[in-house]
């Protein structure tokens, strides 16, 4: 059983590589990630300068950042892939 790192019912952990974006087009309105990352742009947080809250709502602030994780998987500890 993989770790358990998120509260989202249908997963078991989450990782964001990229955070940040900028918008490109009048799709990019009501951008979810925009708002949810200017929620979490707090000191500390982990959108932080990458959006903020304005007068005209969430906005990017053109800043990407890379989130490098390092995972350690022990698959087929307990079979023998060469048995026939
Ligand atoms: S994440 Fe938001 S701003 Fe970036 S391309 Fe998608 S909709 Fe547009």
């Amino acid at each position: 059983m993989a770790a358990q790192s998120s509260k989202i019912e249908w997963t078991e952990s989450t990782w964001n590589p990229v955070r940040g974006c900028t918008r490109v087009s009048e799709g990019c309105r009501f951008c979810y990630a925009e708002r949810i990352a200017a929620r979490f742009s707090g000191a500390g947080m982990a959108y932080e300068g990458l959006a903020e809250n304005t007068k005209a709502g969430a906005r990017w602030t053109q800043k990407v950042q890379t989130v490098p994780a390092l995972f350690f998987v022990f698959p087929c500890g307990v079979i023998s892939i060469s048995k026939k």
